[in-house]
């Protein structure tokens, strides 16, 4: 085997199929947010972030930083352990507790990432639970995905938000085998959310555990912040609740609420849980005050929302295709891959605006788009820059408009 012919011709073949990924140098300037320089080979550049996920602009809170300064004088760098040999700081006590609460569960676990919740969490469950099925909504994210395919459990796909689809699945399999429904609320490419109450409840009728992921939906939808299933009032049907500390947190980490006894069984046996460093007690520490923050605090969400708002009338009344949904994120589409790499640059290069295009296969082909992510702390002026320079792009690229 020649291994460097192998990956030359496996990355060759990426970029044939304009799957390539070219990533952005930048530093985000704190205290300018969503302001960025863009490191290049030719200087640097002064750009305006429209695609990440810091949605509140918590990355940049300075309670959050004055907490994590402070955490760090006192306690050091990293936590110098797994959770169970020397790793369980006292800031992770206190944000499992936190995070209890947000979601008004009995108990929470914290991981490194939200992507190790979802992966060990359902590997787990689905490798212990004699006979499981998972039952996996089509559109989710592969770190479920990855999950259930370690457990390797059974897995039936149920269509996109199909509660019906689920059903008939559901009827099909023997009563007494365990199930795991597992979708989420928010989907983070169309930004379209989950019927969750339904698909809850018809899982519930079969005796099936309701696995929500809430990456999308945590720190900005519900009183406390605790997501779209708290802000419908229906956080009593999800078993395990599934969030990250990466996005409207600010932070990175990620975690599961639910019984205890449920987490209690994964605090034991999960082995992405148990075999790995502890994060950072500052970076934890930052965590329980951004969690707590945002439980209290609604200027943020409240701002965020009417900014995604003010965006989505501007691109509605430029003509500028876009899926519509309920949530936070606007995604313009192009509708093919050169064009939508074309736009991105034409942003980047002549209007220092920073939107990354996204091509398959992480969305169908034909509906090539840049995914918008409007944060409560862009301003309307903002707003208005970023359409009008779509609307130059597409009228000189002559794209097609919405009707
Ligand atoms: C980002 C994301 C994750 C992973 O969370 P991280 O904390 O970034 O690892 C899980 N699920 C969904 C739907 C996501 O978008």
């Amino acid at each position: 085997m020649n291994y460097w012919n192998f990956f030359n011709a496996s990355l060759a073949n990426i970029k044939l199929e304009g799957r390539y990924r070219v990533f952005q140098n930048l530093e985000r300037c704190a205290g300018e947010f969503p302001y960025a320089i863009r490191h290049t080979s030719s200087g640097e550049q002064k750009v305006i972030i429209w695609c990440g996920n810091d949605y509140l602009g918590m990355g940049q809170n300075p309670d959050v930083i004055k907490a994590m300064i402070e955490a760090i004088q006192r306690m050091g760098t990293g936590s110098g352990g797994t959770r169970n040999i020397s790793g369980t700081t006292h800031p992770h006590v206190l944000l499992e507790k936190e995070i209890a609460d947000l979601h008004d569960q009995e108990a929470a676990l914290v991981f490194t990432s939200g992507y190790v919740a979802n992966e060990t969490t359902l590997s787990t469950l689905g490798a212990s639970l004699p006979g499981c099925v998972i039952l996996s909504d089509a559109h989710n994210h592969a770190s479920m995905i990855e999950g259930i395919r370690h457990s390797r459990a059974e897995k039936i796909i149920f269509k996109h938000n199909d509660y019906h689809d689920l059903e008939t699945h559901l009827q099909k399999i023997d009563p007494a085998r365990p199930k795991i429904v597992a979708f989420e609320s928010v989907y983070s490419m169309e930004g379209d959310i989950a019927p969750i109450q339904e698909l809850a409840e018809v899982a519930r009728n079969y005796n099936a555990l309701v696995y929500l992921d809430e990456v999308h939906g945590v720190g900005m939808y519900g009183h406390k912040g605790g997501g779209i299933a708290q802000m419908r009032g229906i956080s009593h049907l999800i078993d395990i609740t599934q969030g990250t500390l990466g996005k409207a947190y600010g932070l990175i980490g990620g975690y599961i609420a639910g019984k205890s006894l449920l987490v209690d069984f994964i605090r034991s046996k999960a082995p992405g849980f148990i075999f790995t460093t502890s994060l950072p007690p500052a970076l934890v520490a930052g965590a329980v005050t951004s969690v707590h923050h945002l439980k209290y605090s609604h200027m943020e969400r409240e701002q965020h929302q009417l900014n995604v708002a003010y965006l989505k009338r501007k691109v509605e009344q430029s003509r500028i295709p876009y899926l519509e949904s309920e949530s936070h994120i606007v995604s313009v589409i192009v509708g093919e891959a050169k064009r939508c790499k074309e736009v991105a640059e034409r942003l980047l290069e002549d209007y220092n605006i920073y939107a990354q295009p996204i091509n398959y296969p992480t969305v169908p082909k034909g509906t090539e788009r840049l995914r918008l992510t409007p944060s409560a702390l862009h301003s309307f002026e903002m707003i208005d820059e970023l359409v009008d320079a779509f609307t130059e792009i597409w009228d000189s690229m002559d794209l097609r408009k919405a009707a």
